[in-house]
């Protein structure tokens, strides 16, 4: 590192003391390269000015060219405030500044011409626009650099400020001190061989360029720069954990798999199966630590498969667990391993929060002396009472409502840690696979079993409500049952939990007794009672399931053939796509409704139709990143922060592509990173700064 780039942002002149602690606590800028990697999140162009009779007030940011008159002050004391006319002989607008009065009062001139760049608004009827900024037209960057940078800043930065300009001053300025003092960092036969610009030259050119073609250069080197140090970082650790790690040996494929497979198994794995069982097997008897995921669609199995990877433990004389998000969940999977193992002699036991506490220790002491083989739970199985003899396979279900904290916490559980296999149905797009699990082996399951019917998918508006009632009328006559699903996002929110129980009284209008039987879940019920409507549901005893997402993950009703789901457009589209999982189960034709508003924005009404038209989870989680961003992307937020800033996932494919084949040549010629000209990427990967933000996510 250089020692330029790690000066203490105090150090630069005009921010003292308390900027730098804002700068800080903000923006997590504390020294120079911190600052210089706040890159602009976009540029004004200056030749392009808007005119303020045709303003766009929904922009977030216009450049109006023009002269300020009328300066009057209004209100007093704490709510003194400035008013001014800017007009630019198409219109007039108002300024308004709440701070720094004295200093606008005394360096902004009347009849000058201005650039202006700010955030309009509309307030009593009039265009505004508060703090804005102004750089009078003949100033001498006018000439050199016709884009502007724009910086993300807040609201405590602004107070001081530090708004986009104020920052910009400040890249200006250590800029300006900087020449021959970044150093390259990326090996300079790849910099030669993608023809990207040195750091130094890019990090110029980010900030201030002198052309469209300046400002995309340099911002290819920067993405560039980060995957190939991300993907860096995650291939190195993978391999030396494959070549380092001790893993227990299971080579053994035994009794428990073979009767299992050859006379309990109802149907015939499918191709896609097996090949996950065949990676698994090699995984576990390669003598290193198994870390995969296993991504498959919803219904295609992959219960299945953690039993039977299960069983390959137990062969090898281990226990095995399975954690699941919810209780639900969890009791459901105890159910059917017990169905499925009758008769074998397995030990079978479930562990969740609202196991009584004489019966929990019961399992814990058994547990303890190897005499419970599968142990399947919640967040229970966590607690660091539960001690396991021998722990070989941990089985993590629907991945994604898990943290990184709770899988380290089962690795823990065994002196070699055992090997995991952690399950998703969200499917995560192959750029945020990449990026995201970068240091896990990953398999997929791409193939439903035999003999499902595509789910039918309609969108409708709360207008024909009374059509889909008459609808699920019908496929209740007909012997099914119907899901009515709330959306909850937050379970303590009170008014979406109102919604749920106006739905639920709306339908027990139009649903009632004694011909129908409701049953109603929701994440604030006591499990007792929650897993007595889910068994009246299950058994057939209830028609129609009013709930809200706490059905989502791996509910399994085959016999359900209507998802109605209501406020649909409130629903992330992976989420959605889950919870359509939810029928489809058994042979008959199934179908989920999405019920909207009328009124649906134009992104909302693509994503409604992206679920009309597909029934593939890949492709639907693409389309889910395309339309949201990764930030958004279900399943990122609780796997850890999004630790790409620069590049974006979807655009920027190829370049992480050349950044991963990149880092995989580089690590296949020297693994170790022990060649004289990767002395850098070694001191790279053994930093412990980036340790921090890897932590998050492996
Ligand atoms: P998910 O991947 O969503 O967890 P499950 O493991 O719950 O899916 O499986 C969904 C349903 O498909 C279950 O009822 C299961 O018994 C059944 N199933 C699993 N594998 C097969 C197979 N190879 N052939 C037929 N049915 C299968
Ligand atoms: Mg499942």
């Amino acid at each position: 590192m250089s020692q330029f780039l790690e000066t203490p942002i105090e150090f630069l002149k005009g921010v003292g003391p308390s900027k730098a602690q804002l700068l800080r606590t903000e923006l997590q800028i504390s020294n120079f390269e911190d600052l210089l990697l706040h890159l602009p999140f976009r540029y004004v162009d200056r030749s392009h000015i808007d005119t303020i009779s045709r303003l766009d007030i929904e922009s977030q940011l216009v450049v109006l060219k023009g002269t300020i008159s009328h300066f009057s002050e209004a209100g007093s004391g704490r709510s003194l405030r400035l008013n001014a006319l800017f007009s630019d002989g198409t219109g007039t607008i108002e300024l308004v500044w709440f701070k720094g009065i004295k200093w606008v009062r005394e360096s902004v001139k009347t009849q000058k011409e201005y650039l202006l760049m700010g955030k309009p608004s509309i307030f009593n009827g009039v265009i505004n626009i508060a703090h804005p900024e102004l750089e009078p037209v003949s100033s001498e960057a006018a000439n050199t650099h016709p884009l502007i940078p724009v910086y993300s800043s807040t609201t405590k930065l602004t107070n001081v400020f530090l708004n986009s300009k104020g920052i910009s001053k400040l890249t200006e300025a250590v800029l300006k001190q900087s020449k021959g003092k970044i150093p390259e960092i990326l090996p300079q036969e790849i910099v030669d061989k993608f023809k990207l610009p040195s750091r130094e030259d890019a990090l110029r050119m980010v900030h201030f360029p002198n052309s469209d073609y300046e400002a995309k250069l340099a911002f290819q080197r920067m993405k560039f720069e980060e995957l190939f140090f991300f993907q860096l970082k995650a291939q190195f650790v993978k391999l030396s954990r494959k070549e380092l790690s001790v893993g227990l040996m299971m080579p053994r494929v035994g009794d428990h798999f073979n009767r299992f497979y050859n006379e309990k198994l109802p149907f015939s794995l499918t191709n896609a199966q097996k090949r996950v069982v065949k990676e698994v097997r090699e995984d576990i008897r390669s003598g290193h630590q198994m870390n995969r995921l296993v991504q498959g669609d919803v219904g295609s199995g992959k219960t299945l498969v953690a039993l039977l990877c299960m069983l390959l433990a137990l062969d090898n004389g281990c226990q095995a667990c399975l954690m699941a998000p919810t209780e639900i969940l969890a009791t459901q999977h105890f159910a059917t391993f017990q169905r499925m193992l009758e008769g074998l002699d397995i030990k079978v036991e479930l562990l969740v929060g609202s196991t009584k506490a004489s019966q929990k220790k019961k399992l814990k002491s058994r547990l303890a002396e190897g005499d419970i083989d599968i142990l399947i739970g919640t967040h229970a199985l966590i607690e660091p009472d539960v001690v396991f003899k021998q722990l070989g396979m941990v089985v993590i279900d629907e991945q994604h409502r898990f943290g990184v904290e709770q899988r380290s916490k089962l690795w823990a559980k065994n002196v070699i840690p055992p090997h995991v296999l952690v399950m998703t149905a969200t499917p995560i797009p192959r750029t945020l696979a990449m990026t995201v699990y970068g240091d896990l082996d990953s398999s997929k399951i791409d193939e439903l079993p035999p003999g499902r019917q595509p789910i039918k998918t309609i969108a409708q508006t709360d207008h024909n409500r009374l059509r889909v009632f008459g609808f699920m009328r019908k496929q209740i006559a007909e012997g099914r049952q119907v899901y009515v699903v709330y959306p909850l996002i937050e379970e303590s929110e009170k008014s979406d939990l109102k919604d749920l129980q106006d739905g639920y009284e709306s339908i027990s209008r139009d649903f009632p007794m004694p011909d129908y039987q409701l049953s109603i879940v929701h994440g604030r019920m006591k499990a007792d009672v929650k897993e007595y409507e889910m068994q009246r549901f299950k058994k057939g005893e209830t028609q129609i399931m009013v709930s809200t997402t706490v059905i989502e993950v791996g509910v399994d009703v085959p016999n359900a053939t209507v998802m109605v789901i209501e406020n649909a457009e409130r629903f992330g589209l992976s989420q959605l796509h889950q919870l359509r999982g939810r029928v489809g189960r058994g042979g008959g034709q199934s179908y989920c409704i999405l019920m909207t508003k009328d009124d649906l924005s134009r992104t909302a009404k693509e994503r409604i139709q992206t679920m009309v038209e597909s029934n593939d989870g890949f492709h639907i989680a693409e389309a889910d990143l395309k339309l949201r961003g990764p930030g958004d992307v279900e399943g990122l937020r609780q796997s850890g922060e999004m630790p790409i800033r620069f590049a974006d996932l979807v655009e920027d494919e190829p370049i992480l592509r050349a950044a991963s084949e990149t880092v995989s040549s580089i690590l296949a010629a020297d693994p170790h990173l022990l060649l004289p000209q990767n002395s850098q990427l070694l001191s790279f990967v053994n930093r412990k700064d980036n340790q921090k933000d890897w932590g998050k996510i492996s």
